[in-house]
């Protein structure tokens, strides 16, 4: 099928050359001229793991890049949009983008009629308000049809997360429109896909093949607000039992396991931490509040969700405050910027709140990260330095911070570690080393939801802040 899609961001630049990888005719277009250049010279703006790899397999094949909406709409059969929905002033979701796009698109409403996809998290609704204005920019309400189709995928993995989905949900209004759906999706829906010699492998864990879900487009616009807060709700639960688990001297890798294992839990996003961030959770949850709000009913449940989520920051620079006592002076490696592993995203990052907080209390924070350092220098203070590796972060640092949870920060050298710091404090915002390890290998070791361990006692006077002693070995970590 011929395709559209309106946004080469996170989730338009995946689902097109991911839509090409499943035989599909794709323009990605975008209103960022220069963005649209480098694209097409093979330069990608984004950090994601196969994305380059299927941008050059099907680049000059099946998938295109363009600043003119007008002729990619013309063209295609399906247009999708995939423009950013960014949170506004009062929590709502700006949908000015989204907007823009439908009245570009009302113009260029030609040929067959065509079926304009929401691919952006909006809010329930929004598929009536594209309807009244494509009606009011003069479109024929014979030209088009309306679905939407949320995306679920993850940065990080969100190649494999579209090319191997739990489930696929198509919300729409007729049966024409969701047989177009169905057809887009059916090498995915039918297992072809993960069955040819050229699929990109995916996760063990891939569900093949997906379930399909049809609803109507309101229940498909409520589902991705609904999935979104589920999971934000589950990290704040696991945070606040963390912070008891510190209280009482529990271990929250061993109640994560446990709770975990439960079928009706499940052992996914039971991961404590310094809280969660991005372009997603943070904005929909607002928008999900607001939305519920305006309609007479209080979600009062996420304004607590993101109450426990902003502490989750404060608890952690407590940590950082409780190791080394001030911090005026003090230098600080910071390992992370994105917010979270796998990507060069920053936005509402913890790590860069947190690397702010401790550059604003005096302290000298030298940061890396492997993929988000471009993006972070624009947007932390100038004092704030950049190294090309970890071990050159921690080169005589008073205390090594762990932010995100990169791969190759659960895999670092601790001795070399240990000999390149200045004092062997490790304060691990995202429980990535055991505390055993840690203290055999001679650090003073803070994590989330778990005792501190450290080879030196402090002195009596010291207010206790979590027992020296660690409990028994967590069986879960490295
Ligand atoms: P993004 O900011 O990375 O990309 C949006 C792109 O749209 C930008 O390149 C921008 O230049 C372009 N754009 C804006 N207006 C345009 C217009 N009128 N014409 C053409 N291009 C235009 O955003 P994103 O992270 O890809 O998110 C897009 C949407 O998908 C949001 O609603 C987001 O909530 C949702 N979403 C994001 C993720 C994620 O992990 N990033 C996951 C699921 C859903």
């Amino acid at each position: 099928m011929r395709i559209a899609i309106v946004g080469c961001g996170y989730v338009g630049l995946v689902a097109a050359a991911c839509f090409a990888e499943l035989g599909h005719d794709v323009i990605c277009v975008d209103n960022d001229r220069e963005k649209i250049a480098a694209l097409n010279n093979g330069i990608l703006p984004i950090h994601e793991v196969f994305l380059p790899e299927l941008v050059q397999r099907h680049r000059g094949r099946r998938l295109a890049f363009s600043d003119d909406l007008s002729s990619a709409v013309r063209d295609g059969q399906v247009v999708f949009i995939a423009v950013g929905t960014p949170q506004s002033e009062n929590g709502e979701a700006d949908l000015s983008y989204f907007e823009g796009a439908v009245r570009e698109i009302a113009h260029s409403l030609q040929g067959d009629p065509k079926i304009i996809v929401e691919k952006s998290t909006v809010p329930v609704y929004t598929s009536e308000w594209i309807r009244l204005i494509l009606a009011r920019e003069g479109a024929e309400a014979s030209s088009f049809e309306v679905a939407s189709n949320p995306e679920f995928l993850r940065e990080g993995t969100a190649v494999a997360d579209f090319l191997y989905p739990d489930r696929i949900v198509i919300g729409a209004d007729s049966e024409r429109t969701c047989e177009v759906m169905r057809h887009l999706y059916e090498p995915l829906t039918s297992g072809t896909y993960p069955r040819a010699a050229s699929a990109l492998p995916g996760p063990a864990s891939a569900v093949s093949p997906p379930r399909l879900i049809i609803t109507s487009t309101k229940s498909a616009e409520l589902i991705k607000h609904a999935s979104n807060a589920f999971l934000a709700m589950k990290l704040s639960f696991v945070n606040s039992v963390a912070n008891v688990c510190e209280s009482v001297g529990a271990d929250i890798e061993q109640v994560c396991e446990a709770v975990g294992a439960d079928s009706r839990i499940g052992p996914r996003f039971m991961k404590p931490g310094i809280g969660y961030g991005g372009s997603c959770f943070p904005k929909d949850l607002l928008a999900f509040g607001a939305l519920a709000r305006a309609h007479g009913c209080e979600l009062r449940l996420l304004d607590e969700v993101a109450r426990i989520n902003d502490e989750q920051r404060q608890v952690f620079l407590k940590k950082v405050r409780n190791a080394l006592w001030t911090l005026k002076g003090k230098r600080l490696a910071a390992l992370g910027l994105a917010f979270k592993g796998g990507t060069d995203d920053i936005r509402e990052s913890p790590a860069v709140h947190i690397v702010n907080s401790l550059h604003r209390e005096g302290a000298t924070v030298v940061a890396y990260d492997p993929a988000a350092m471009d993006r972070a220098r624009q947007a932390l203070p100038p004092a704030i330095s950049f190294a090309q590796a970890a071990y050159d972060a921690a080169q005589g640092a008073d205390a090594l911070l762990i932010l995100t949870d990169w791969e190759e920060f659960a895999a670092l050298d601790l001795d070399r570690l240990r000999r390149t710091l200045r004092h062997p404090i490790v304060i691990d915002g995202r429980n990535l080393y055991s505390p055993h390890l840690m203290l055999a290998k001679g650090f003073t070791y803070a994590s989330i939801g778990r005792a501190q361990v450290s080879p030196i006692s402090p002195p009596s006077a010291l207010p206790a802040r979590g027992a020296l002693t660690p409990g028994p070995r967590p069986a879960a970590n490295p």
